[in-house]
């Protein structure tokens, strides 16, 4: 059985805080095609603490970890994506309480909670182009290959998910978040937020060594 450690929980998310921290600019330019333009800064400024903070974080458990990244989230990362990645963090981290390791089973579930705290924080719904579009299909795809105990292969086929969800939502018009408020313009642009989940799986595929050739646009820069 596949168990993942704290101390490999730490990594990875180290490693999508660079993701986060490179593409502020990129991410914010995506988001200013249909909404204000803030998600990369917003998003980089949190990452950039919750990098610093990493290694002095409490490490006696996996919750008592992502229940401070959640905190970092909820008070240094701005706009709307603060709260909705900080509940995100925060649902996680109470699904894996005191654990020091996890199954791949266990970790479907704490990103399972996320998702619905995710939805029950924000409001929205699968179709509505926020990037629960990605991680509503992402949840499923882990709850039902989890117990193959194949972790690369799991990462593999949630990265696809993902990038799917990309061109899946492209030409939806935006219901919930800033970019529901220019209506039709959003149409034919990615969500920023999808693509966001998305880099991060795919870099998470680049650090682990498992081969994925993406298809959108915004995964082949
Ligand atoms: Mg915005």
């Amino acid at each position: 059985m596949t168990e993942i450690t704290i101390e490999q929980v730490e990594k990875a998310i180290d490693v999508a805080s660079d993701t986060v921290i490179r593409n502020e600019i990129y991410f914010s330019d995506l988001d200013g095609l249909a909404g204000d333009g803030d998600f990369g800064t917003s998003l980089a400024t949190g990452f950039k603490v919750i990098k610093a903070d990493l290694p002095t974080l409490d490490k006696s458990a996996i919750g008592a970890m992502l229940l401070k990244i959640s905190m970092l989230c909820s008070k240094h990362v701005g706009g709307s994506s603060g709260p909705i990645w900080g509940t995100g963090f925060m649902k996680a981290g109470m699904a894996s309480k005191d654990k020091t390791s996890v199954s791949l089973e266990e970790l479907a579930a704490m990103v399972n909670a996320a998702v619905e705290g995710i939805m029950a924080r924000g409001g929205a719904k699968l179709g509505d182009k926020t990037l629960l579009d990605a991680l509503i299909p992402i949840a499923e795809k882990m709850k039902e290959l989890a117990p193959a105990g194949d972790a690369a292969a799991v990462l593999k086929a949630v990265t696809e998910v993902a990038d799917k969800a990309i061109d899946e939502t492209r030409n939806l018009v935006a219901h919930r978040g800033r970019a529901s408020q220019v209506g039709e313009r959003s149409a034919n642009t990615p969500d920023p937020g999808i693509v966001g989940v998305a880099t991060i799986l795919y870099d998470w595929c680049k650090h682990y060594g498992v081969d994925y050739t993406p298809t959108a646009a915004e995964l082949n820069r």
